[in-house]
């Protein structure tokens, strides 16, 4: 260090990732100052797919016994600087949050705005706990079977349960169009009692005005002896396999989907769902990097005020407590999921057993989660617009070959058992009324999504 504590300070700007440092570009040194300037322009040639990575800008102080001192960074999602170009005095975070984020300085002005935003969120949250009972015919209108299994042809096995198979498929005639289409077997259904499940999962899927971080629906129809979800396709994978691909995620990585569930969290509590099944292999990412919540099989309407409810379900490692124990619950358990989604995401902390202590469980719950200092670095705002740029991009080389998908499946044959009569015999012709429809809401591609006030 120069001897008057001042530094040689200079700049590395980059485009991040950047594994081969192609990208890096220097500005000069500035000598012996603690209020160094630059004045520097740099230019880079952004290709199509620059879009997705960040402009990074970290300060080094030129050190003649250590060499080199990190001094601090932030960065830019490309994509958000061409929406919006940044402009002002921005903090110098550590290496790991600078990868990620970049943090305004606050004068009193954005101080105001800040507060601002912050009333209005508070007011959003006041104004939403209202259960939607759907009416019959809201834009989900039972529509024949304007949608059939011969408009399709079906490409591959997506996934697979005791309840039957999510297939890829694309439109016959529109071979761009790519479905995730779930088929069910009657008589399992009903052997299982999940006829009710089944219908909730179709209504819920239905709900008008959904946020896209749940998974989106085209439309539902049924044969003689199966039921059709015709979903969008999600070609990122799930985050059980992409965590497996990495092994945990960092804290900034977490954040972000942790944001983006707890945004379509939000919503289902509003209307009055549960959603009671939240675990890393029902959270899927589109082909940006966005989350999408899938398979909601396992909700539970009209949980509004102090409502609750007292079935015995969910998926063992991340069943709560007052579950286990028999009491009745509310949407605290979704929280308690949540909580064990994240402690997989980080390696985190324990988990409140006390549903009154849980975050988010309380009557301030939603506000309690978004001013959590974990999410300190969130705009909900943005997120929920989806205008926060994702942190991860999913590899997808050709949406038809599903690489973010097991080849267990992938590679399992496409057929599916014929009808067998004494079956179909037995199956009720009215039970699955209600069923079949038409989504006029879908639409999987929504850039700038607008909250509902
Ligand atoms: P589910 O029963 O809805 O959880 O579906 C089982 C598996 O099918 C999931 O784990 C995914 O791998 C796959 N899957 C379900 N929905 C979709 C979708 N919309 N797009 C792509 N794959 C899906």
């Amino acid at each position: 260090m120069d001897p008057s504590g001042a530094s040689d300070p200079y700049v590395k700007i980059k485009l991040i990732p950047d594994p081969d440092g192609k990208t890096k570009k220097k500005s000069k040194t500035v000598k012996s100052t603690l209020n160094p300037e630059w004045n520097e322009t740099f230019k880079f040639d952004l290709k199509q797919e620059d879009k997705d990575r960040r402009l990074a800008i970290e300060v080094w102080d030129w050190d003649r016994t250590s060499r080199n001192d990190f001094m601090g960074s932030l960065s830019f999602g490309v994509s958000e600087v061409l929406k919006k170009p940044a402009d002002g005095w921005y903090k110098l975070l550590n290496q790991e949050e600078g990868e990620f984020y970049n943090i305004p300085i606050t004068d009193e002005a954005i101080q105001e705005e800040l507060n601002k935003k912050l009333e209005k969120m508070a007011q959003i949250a006041a104004s939403k706990p209202r259960p939607q009972h759907r009416p019959k015919g809201d834009g989900h209108k039972e529509q024949g079977d304007r949608v059939r299994a011969a408009d399709f042809n079906f490409l591959m096995v997506l996934g697979k349960g005791s309840f039957g198979k999510v297939m890829l498929a694309e439109r016959k005639g529109a071979p761009d169009e790519l479905y995730a289409v779930k088929i069910l077997k009657k008589d399992v259904i009903i052997q299982d009692d999940d006829v009710e499940c089944t219908m909730i999962e179709k209504r819920v899927l239905a709900t008008p005005s959904k946020p896209p971080f749940l998974v989106q629906l085209h439309s539902c129809f049924q044969t003689m002896d199966r039921l059709y979800f015709v979903m969008e396709y999600v070609n990122g994978g799930d985050l059980m396999f992409q965590i497996q691909q990495v092994g945990k995620f960092k804290e900034p990585v977490a954040v972000f989907y942790a944001a983006e569930i707890a945004a379509g969290l939000f919503f289902l509590h509003r209307q009055g769902i549960i959603y009671r099944d939240l675990k890393l292999d029902n959270v899927m990412l589109d082909s940006d990097g966005h989350i999408k919540i899938t398979d909601f099989g396992m909700c539970k309407e009209n949980i509004v005020n102090d409502a609750t409810t007292k079935t015995f379900c969910g998926t063992p490692d991340y069943i709560a407590p007052e579950i286990i124990m028999y009491q009745p619950y509310d949407r605290s358990v979704d929280w308690w999921a949540y909580g064990v989604l994240l402690y997989e995401m980080l390696v985190g902390q324990l988990l409140t057993k006390d549903t009154k202590k849980r975050l988010g469980c309380g009557g301030t719950g939603e506000r309690d989660i978004r001013e959590h200092p974990f999410f300190r670095r969130i705009d909900w705002e943005k997120i929920e617009a989806r205008d926060v740029q994702p942190p991860f991009k999913p590899k997808i080389k050709n949406p038809r070959s599903a690489e973010n998908f097991d080849p267990i499946f992938t590679r399992a044959k496409l057929d599916l058992t014929p009808p067998d009569a004494v079956v179909i015999k037995n199956i009720p012709e009215d039970e699955f009324d209600g069923f079949t429809c038409v989504n006029a809401y879908y639409c999987p591609v929504r850039d700038n999504y607008v909250i509902d006030v």
